[in-house]
């Protein structure tokens, strides 16, 4: 069945666990604008991500899924700039009106709305061109009510580089999917050594991953700098070196992946995962050393893993460190859309 553009919005976005109401949304969808009213003195940070189909989500791709990982990629770099969510925006293209598509992306999005407490406000939908791939932008906006944004410049000399969870899951997802992931083709022998309950966890991993909210809001106070890892650690660890004019120097060995991706890779594909696969949504940040110790407490009161790989040099440049201390080369090339 195919609806109209007003009936899609009323039956699918509008519905009470999307488009709820929260503390600081004075009005929602509805008018011609939302209105917000954040606590008095607070920054708020905005982000936008834009999820293209056949680029950032497989065309097959259930609805469901889609939508999750559409708000999530988004409340990421929310997370990565210690924000509390706010609310989101939602642009939507599509070719036609597919009710059962919308009822699955709808109730992905609302999953990751209700858990993160961000409510959509407001969108766009519009029609594309016959066969065009869809298209989803999402705008998130969140609020530091009592401290500051953590920026990706001011990483300083002797600060330690942490990450939060595993790494690497995103591109082995991908791979197990059998689609473009830097990981070269599946080849059966990752094939036989797929488990259900890895294949399972990898394919939570890209669909559903975890914006680190609650971690980087609560440690934002003790962080220099912070980014989420979505175009492999090489690139966007490299983004705090350029930002802070600083380097680094990253112990290869103490790179931090999950049980499947150890069962799947041997070392050198599993560090291609992490240093240029993406698509893992984990944070990496910056502290003065003298932090560790609560940082790792904080951490452990959420049951979040977090890691030390490094240590922020002065020298300008990124080096991997094997665990003798020698400086390892690696090949490969962080995502880029235009290169
Ligand atoms: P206008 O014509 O004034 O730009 P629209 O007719 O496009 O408004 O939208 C009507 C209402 O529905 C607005 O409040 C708008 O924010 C909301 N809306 C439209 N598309 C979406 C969407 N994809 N998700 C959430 N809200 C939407
Ligand atoms: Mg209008």
């Amino acid at each position: 069945m195919s609806l109209s553009e007003f009936e899609t919005i009323s039956r699918y976005f509008r519905r009470p666990k999307l488009g709820f109401q929260r503390e600081g949304v004075v009005l929602g969808i509805g008018d011609d604008g939302a209105v917000v009213q954040p606590p008095a003195g607070a920054s708020i940070s905005m982000s936008m991500d834009l999820l293209v189909e056949g680029i950032h989500f497989p065309s097959k791709a259930n609805g469901y899924g889609v939508g999750s990982r559409s708000l999530a990629v988004n409340l990421s770099d929310l997370a990565a700039m210690a924000a509390q969510p706010l609310c989101f925006t939602l642009g939507l293209t599509l070719n036609r009106l597919e009710d059962s598509w919308l009822q699955e992306f709808s109730s992905g999005l609302a999953e990751m709305a209700e858990k993160f407490n961000c409510p959509l406000v407001g969108g766009d939908l519009t029609r594309g061109p016959m066969g065009s791939p869809a298209v989803i932008a999402i705008q998130v906006h969140g609020i530091h009510p009592d401290s500051d944004p953590v920026l990706r410049s001011m990483a300083k000399v002797g600060d330690g580089i942490f990450t939060t969870g595993t790494l690497g899951n995103g591109a082995a997802a991908l791979h197990a999917m059998g689609l473009d992931s830097h990981l070269g083709e599946l080849d059966q022998s990752v094939k036989a050594r797929l488990s259900k309950a890895h294949s399972d966890f990898l394919n939570n991993a890209y669909f559903k991953p975890q914006p680190r909210i609650d971690f980087a809001v609560a440690a934002s106070h003790y962080m220099t700098a912070c980014i989420d890892v979505s175009d492999g650690l090489i690139g966007d660890l490299g983004h705090i070196l350029g930002a802070s004019k600083v380097g680094a120097a990253v112990m290869i060995d103490k790179i931090p992946y999950s049980d499947a991706v150890l069962n799947l890779y041997d070392e050198q594909t599993r560090q291609q995962a992490a240093l240029f696969g993406g698509d893992d949504y984990e944070l990496c940040f910056t502290a003065d050393k003298k932090n560790e110790a609560a940082l790792l407490a904080l951490a452990a009161q959420q049951s979040l893993s977090i890691q030390k790989i490094g240590e922020i040099t002065g020298t300008q440049e990124l080096r991997l460190l094997d665990s003798t201390g020698d400086i390892v080369q690696i090949e490969g090339k962080p995502y880029q859309h235009f290169v």
